[in-house]
């Protein structure tokens, strides 16, 4: 049993003041794996303070030393990929496929906003003013548990990237796996006090760094109610925020699509990270006469979606990270019946052979309408509502009426017709046929999924702010 009780402030590892402890688990087999300390106001003041005190050193390092900061961070973390990857497999029974997928390529966000710094204009002229880009202060990062080292790593990336020092408070439920990356970030030799990590609660740590007042800037991840309290908090001091929130992601499937490989791709868009993953593609729209054939097609497809622990490599759904999440997502089953979608595949209860670990029965809906609480809220597992439409216009108006707008996914032939179509989407991104991440693009979510970009140069600039000169 591991017992995490250190912070990571000023540079060293620091015991956490806090008397309050919770326990990690891993979800695979309900069996407790650790006990964190959760940190309190005292530490996060202290992790402020240290933030502070390095802001200048930070504000004043110069581009090339930065960039040269960057590249030794991607360097040590790749060389932890082994202890994160087997960390991530314990603490959230991700399947090999997706901890390939996400410890190993965490730290190439350093490389990325190293390019972006390669070429970015600090200083600009616009008439006779002359514009330079400042860092924008001390800033604050509050992660969630679904994808612990790529939100750290990014977020950490940006705030190097600005020349600005930062104090991240990480999902209490990713303890483990932030101790592991920290053994890396440790060995990066940034100035002390650059980087400050503190373990806690949301309600205690994380609301102390969102109050503080030397805290300019708060770049949040998680649910969109959480996000909605860090709002109004920030409100206080106007304190910038960057908010990347839920999402309740459409799949259009148009009339041309081929239906054999739409199906297998929209799965792997709705599963990814056994549904747990705000870019989900939770509703799979199609049209009302092709209905038949693309459920067959999708049951076909589920074959190729086993549900199993970490330590099976043939596992492509994971559990659910934690006993409550699981009860979530059960009672999203028994409403959806409630409300009188007709269940085509899955359903309550575990998945059968696996009596232990909080697995679901990956669970396919369908007969939707886009007005049932299955289609509107945001269920985290991995669980997809199939919803008849009757011509593209219509399949657009589903897809848009929805209080999120974070990524939306169209699968067809005619690329102009998916270009057209794509431009008709009210979400920060669009993605054609499964097409790949493209990593120094904007990313984030209009309406509910949030406010502001993150990555390459839109991510930049949110921990920035221009000064002006008229002469
Ligand atoms: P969460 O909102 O419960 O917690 C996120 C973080 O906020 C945690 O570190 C938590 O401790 C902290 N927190 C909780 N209450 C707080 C408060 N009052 N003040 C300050 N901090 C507080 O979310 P979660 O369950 O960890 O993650 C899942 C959610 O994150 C989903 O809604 C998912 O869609 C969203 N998400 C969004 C993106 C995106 O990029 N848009 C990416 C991943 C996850």
């Amino acid at each position: 049993m591991q017992m995490i009780s250190e912070n990571y402030i000023d540079g060293r590892f620091q015991p956490v003041s806090g008397d309050e402890q919770a326990p990690l688990f891993n979800p695979a087999t309900e069996e407790q794996i650790g006990i964190v300390g959760l940190s309190n106001a005292t530490d996060v003041d202290a992790a402020v303070a240290a933030a502070k005190r390095a802001f200048p050193v930070m504000a004043h390092s110069t581009v090339a030393e930065r960039i040269a900061m960057l590249r030794r961070l991607a360097d040590v973390v790749a060389a932890h990929g082994d202890a994160m990857a087997s960390a991530m497999g314990q603490e959230y029974g991700a399947p090999t496929y997706f901890i390939d997928y996400s410890a190993r390529r965490a730290g190439s966000v350093f490389l990325d906003m190293a390019n972006v710094l390669e070429s970015y204009a600090w200083q600009r002229r616009i008439g006779a003013a002359e514009v330079e880009m400042r860092p924008i202060g001390v800033a604050a990062a509050i992660t969630p548990w679904n994808s612990n080292f790529g939100f750290i790593c990014a977020k950490l990336a940006t705030a190097i990237a600005a020349g600005t020092s930062i104090v991240i408070k990480p999902s209490e439920m990713s303890a483990l796996q932030t101790h592991v990356l920290l053994q890396a970030l440790d060995r990066a030799d940034l100035p002390a006090g650059a980087l400050n990590i503190v373990n806690g609660s949301g309600a205690v740590a994380g609301a102390a760094l969102t109050a503080h007042r030397d805290i300019a800037k708060i770049s949040f991840t998680g649910s969109t109610g959480t996000g909605r309290a860090i709002l109004h908090a920030a409100a206080e001091r106007m304190a910038r925020v960057t908010l990347e929130l839920g999402g309740k992601g459409a799949q259009i499937i148009l009339d041309d699509a081929d239906l054999g490989a739409a199906a297998a791709q929209a799965l792997t868009s709705g599963f990814i990270n056994s549904g747990q993953a705000c870019i989900a593609g939770t509703r799979i729209l199609v049209p009302a006469r092709l209905k038949g054939a693309l459920q067959d097609c999708l049951i076909a497809a589920l074959a190729h979606w086993p549900v199993g622990p970490a330590s099976d490599p043939a596992s492509r759904i994971g559990p659910m990270v934690s006993q409550k999440q699981w009860d979530r997502v059960q009672s999203y089953i028994r409403l959806g019946r409630n409300e009188g979608a007709i269940l085509l595949a899955g359903g309550e209860g575990r998945p059968m052979g696996l009596d232990r670990g909080w697995f679901v029965r990956p669970t396919l809906f369908t007969d939707v309408d886009n007005s049932m609480r299955i289609a509107r809220e945001e269920i985290f597992g991995p669980l997809l509502s199939i919803i008849a439409y009757q011509g593209e216009a219509d399949a657009i108006r589903i897809a848009n009426d929805s209080d999120y707008g974070l990524q939306n996914y169209l699968l067809g032939t005619d690329p102009d017709r998916l270009k057209r179509v794509a431009r008709q989407l009210d979400s920060g991104r669009v993605v054609i046929n499964g097409a790949a991440h493209e990593p120094l693009a904007p990313f984030g979510g209009v309406k509910q999924s949030g406010i502001g970009r993150e990555f390459g140069s839109f991510g930049l600039n949110a921990f920035l702010e221009p000064r002006t000169v008229l002469a």
